[in-house]
């Protein structure tokens, strides 16, 4: 029965493909949202193990943070936007999980990490 179910959904994907949400190319059986490309090309700071980095100078004199870390770079017309305003503007919410385990999985390599009691997001607006 699940291969019934399988070639369903694989006839079902070839006359309406899910695409990226990053780059908008049809995703294959087993992408979820973003394709493997644009999963593993994400452009990651790495702004959680440099303690100095350039969002966390941002907030020096100004605000008593420990850390301040942005997960990837945004730029105009790059995955991290498509997928920002496909959430933000588009309505479309079930980004919002998988972007965030993207995050959390790049945290978790963070020493810095392990002592944190609280995380602040910044909010959409
Ligand atoms: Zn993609």
């Amino acid at each position: 029965m699940k291969l019934q179910t399988g070639y369903w959904a694989d006839f079902v994907s070839l006359l309406f493909p899910e695409l990226c949400q990053a780059c908008g190319e049809s995703l294959v059986a087993g992408e979820e949202l973003l394709c493997l490309d644009c999963r593993y090309n994400l452009p990651f700071t790495d702004f959680h193990l440099k303690p100095d980095n350039m969002v966390a100078q941002q907030f020096w004199g100004k605000v008593n943070l420990e850390d301040a870390y942005a997960i990837c770079y945004f730029a105009k017309g790059g995955r991290i936007q498509h997928l920002m305003h496909h959430f933000k503007y588009k309505g479309i919410r079930k980004i919002g999980n998988p972007l965030g385990n993207i995050a959390a999985e790049q945290l978790l390599k963070s020493l810095v990490f392990k002592t944190v009691d609280v995380i602040i997001p910044v909010p959409l607006h």
